[in-house]
């Protein structure tokens, strides 16, 4: 049997922050384990930044859809996640956001000490040191009227506080995508101490009582275990970790003994509390632009990867607005992406055109991730439960989200840009029809968090160590500790979270 200091499972946004920290100093043998390909930035759809939606339903794509959702008229929804070496980072839209201050602030005034916003930001500095982020270099100029559009319905440009309008940032280096293994792994790689597995599939965690001493993984020849001396760390992403949880008996005992996994530790909240972005989008052919990347031919990107010269790099999202819906909101519920492709991110675009995506920031409902059944193989039940949460706060914010997005398409600057609406109902003002358009076109924007919640309270998973309740040598650094949802898209926060981890790792030891 292999023996390594720390084995983490999933080489993602957080698991490659902390391959990297924890093997910096030479002292500790450290394990990555990754079920997907170690070399994804050989395909130039990964490196490409607009051609990221052709990963989507690919082999880098775990390829999960939510189980039938009666807020969203009973579909279906696309879950994509990456599976690489860099997880999601590979194949997400690049946007680079920190939150807003409330968000962190909130942690800490709920018991997480040392996790307000000003005690964060020196933890999101050092991603920013690791993590290349560059401005767009080629705004359409529909983007510059969006903004415009913005400001003349009153929303200020967001400064210091995350509120109002900007322009996006993108995780690119020269031109291209740089994921979390780029940032992170590849300086990293050959240390001695570091050993990274990809093409590995984890299939649970072992413990000896209630000590978590290593995994079982799917090898070459069949399957093999693995020993941590000192720790075990999920980092498999938010639906992984609990997925991986509930496989090797760490959850709630009624819903293992159903499935037949003996119970190690009974934890009734492992993948409840899931809660994730919902996104509806508002989309338009294009009137007076051409969209990049739409029927990208492989000469445009061959000769792209050459002289990184071009409309290629666009992100989709080009700029951004942060708005309060109700005046007496301390911080922003809703958030306006400006797209200039006319779908929503999860679809892939072939034609020219544009879309608003209105996005429910704070929502109240709360889901779960289930087992399906004992096999690792057989992909968890995924049940975000969107705008279910009684008094329908979720739904009243979303319709005042689209009005204010209607607004913003009607500003005739913005308006010049905009052709014909591409879904019945994008601009009806009327309140059954937009609640009729939110349940029949809203979607994931892929920021689930939560499932292995951390907290000070009894129903959270992880305590402020990321350690796992009642268990040790365990820890769940990812999306899924997540205190709750951050007001941004969630890669910056997740990194900063896994930078903070490996702060409290390295002065446990
Ligand atoms: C399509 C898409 C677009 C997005 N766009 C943005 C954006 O523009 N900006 C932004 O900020 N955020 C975005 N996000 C969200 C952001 O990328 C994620 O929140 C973040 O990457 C999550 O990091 P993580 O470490 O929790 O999980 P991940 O990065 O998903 O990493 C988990 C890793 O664990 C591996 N794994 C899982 N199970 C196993 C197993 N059993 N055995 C071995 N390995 C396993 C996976 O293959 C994966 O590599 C997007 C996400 C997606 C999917």
């Amino acid at each position: 049997m292999s023996r390594f200091d720390y084995v983490i499972v999933g080489a993602g946004s957080a698991g490659c922050v902390l391959a990297d920290r924890l093997s910096a100093d030479g002292t500790a043998q450290v394990l990555l384990v990754e079920a997907g390909t170690g070399t994804p930035e050989t395909r130039p759809e990964v490196q490409v930044p607009i051609l990221f939606p052709r990963l989507f339903g690919g082999e880098l794509d775990w390829n999960f859809t939510t189980v039938p959702q009666p807020g969203l008229a009973d579909r279906s929804i696309p879950i994509p996640r990456g599976k690489a070496v860099g997880g999601s980072s590979v194949i997400n839209a690049q946007l680079w956001t920190r939150g807003h201050r409330a968000d962190y602030d909130a942690w800490a005034e709920a018991g997480l000490t040392g996790w307000s916003h000003a005690d964060l930001q020196p933890y999101f500095e050092r991603a920013e040191q690791r993590v290349s982020l560059a401005g767009l270099r080629h705004p359409l100029p529909v983007t510059p009227a969006f903004v415009d559009a913005c400001a003349r319905l009153g929303h200020a440009p967001a400064a210091e506080v995350q509120e109002g309008h900007l322009l996006a940032r993108a995780t690119h280096r020269d031109g291209l995508r740089h994921s979390s293994a780029d940032a992170y792994l590849a300086p990293s790689r050959e240390r001695p101490n570091l050993t990274v597995l990809a093409d590995t599939f984890v299939r649970r965690v072992l413990f000896e009582g209630t000590r978590a001493v290593g995994i079982e993984i799917e090898g070459e020849s069949g399957t093999e275990t693995l020993r941590a001396e000192r720790e075990v760390i999920l980092s498999a992403g938010a639906v992984g970790s609990p997925h991986l949880l509930l496989l090797s008996g760490v959850g709630p005992a009624e819903e293992l003994t159903r499935h037949g996994v003996p119970v190690v530790r009974d934890l009734s909240t492992v993948g409840r509390d899931l809660t994730d972005h919902l996104l509806v989008p508002l989309a338009f052919e294009a009137q007076g632009f051409r969209s990049p990347g739409a029927n990208t031919t492989s000469e445009q990107i061959t000769q792209y990867l050459q002289d990184r010269y071009g409309t290629l790099d666009s992100i989709i999202s080009e700029a951004l607005l942060f708005l309060r819906t109700r005046e007496e909101l301390e911080a922003p519920d809703i958030e306006v992406v400006h797209l200039v492709v006319p779908l929503g991110e999860h679809q892939r675009p072939t034609a020219h055109g544009l879309a608003l995506g209105v996005i429910l920031l704070r929502p109240r409902s709360r889901g779960a991730i289930t087992l399906r059944s004992a096999d690792p193989h057989d992909a968890p039940l995924i049940d975000p439960r969107y705008l279910t949460d009684e008094a329908g706060h979720d739904l009243e914010t979303l319709v005042a989200g689209v009005r204010e997005a209607q607004r913003v398409l009607r500003q005739p600057d913005f308006a010049q840009w905009v052709g014909k609406p591409l879904t019945d109902g994008a601009l009806s003002e009327d309140l059954d029809d937009v609640t009729a358009y939110i349940r029949a076109t809203g979607g994931s924007i892929h920021h689930l968090v939560s499932t292995c919640r951390m907290g000070t309270d009894e129903r959270s998973v992880v305590d402020p160590t990321f350690a796992v309740r009642g268990l040790t040598g365990l820890r769940v650094v990812d999306a899924s500790a997540m205190p709750s949802i951050v007001r941004a898209h969630t890669h910056a926060p997740v990194t900063m979270l896994a930078e903070r981890a490996a702060d409290v790792l390295l002065q446990q030891r």
